[in-house]
């Protein structure tokens, strides 16, 4: 056998090894950041170690994941634009008082509720009677999500997804949502389908509200999450 094959042979197994070894940590890392979001959603852990928890799994994750350098955004909704966030000009905002860790009992709305025309609340876009295909802003991995919600949750976020977006330092969090196609440790592409816009969530669910995606968006200050209003990002944002 030729010595550069060989050669060439064992760089492809190292490599691969690499690879497998990078992704297998991610999935790890991943999966122990969902569970810490389970436990901090539903009030399970002391505020402090919680924050510790997460500050140290986004070092450990950052320390293995290679960013991509593509920082453009893709609108969240399929086929809608800013237009169609709710409130004027981007008001539907609010973080006063907000705390990540406050769970499923947090105060405000650090977000922007982004409403499709569903008048009969099947979920579908009463044009295309087809569902919303809810997209990734950007490149990154899935953090936490949750596809197991029943009517009966008062857990507000419904079917949720959480991606950590490296090249921005940024955290993006998609809710209400009717199915969940991602896992945590996935690798993301920007404007990939992650979901189909929902009802899910205590009350996303009521009669009350129309059917929207609730977008949220955050800065890592110290590796811990900091709401921001992504508002001009949403209007400057490419559009599938
Ligand atoms: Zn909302």
């Amino acid at each position: 056998m030729p010595k550069a094959f060989l050669l060439n042979l064992l760089l492809l197994l190292s490599l691969s090894r690499y690879t497998y070894g990078q992704q297998g940590k991610l999935f790890k890392y991943c999966n122990a950041f969902d569970k810490l979001n389970s436990q901090v959603t539903n009030g399970s852990i002391n505020r402090n170690k919680a924050a510790h928890s997460f500050s140290s799994l986004i070092t450990k994750i950052k320390a293995v994941y290679t960013p991509s350098t593509d920082d453009k955004w893709v609108f969240p909704l399929a086929g809608y634009s800013a237009r169609d966030i709710g409130g004027t000009h981007g008001d539907g905002y609010n973080d006063k008082g907000y705390n990540y860790f406050d769970g499923n009992k947090h105060t405000a709305h650090p977000a922007h509720d982004i409403f499709i025309d569903d008048r009969n609340h099947d979920d579908l876009d009463d044009h295309t009677q087809l569902p919303v295909n809810v997209l990734a802003v950007a490149d990154g991995l899935v953090l936490a999500c949750s596809n197991t919600w029943d009517a009966e949750s008062d857990l507000r976020g419904g079917r949720y997804i959480w991606l950590y977006h490296p090249q921005q330092n940024i955290i993006t969090y998609y809710a209400h949502n009717r199915n969940v196609f991602v896992k945590p440790g996935d690798i993301i592409k920007r404007g990939q389908k992650i979901a189909e816009v929902g009802r899910t969530g205590f009350n996303a669910y009521k009669q009350r509200s129309p059917t929207h995606l609730h977008f949220s968006a955050f800065n890592l200050t110290g590796n811990l999450p900091v709401p921001y209003n992504p508002y001009q990002a949403l209007t400057q944002a490419a559009r599938l």
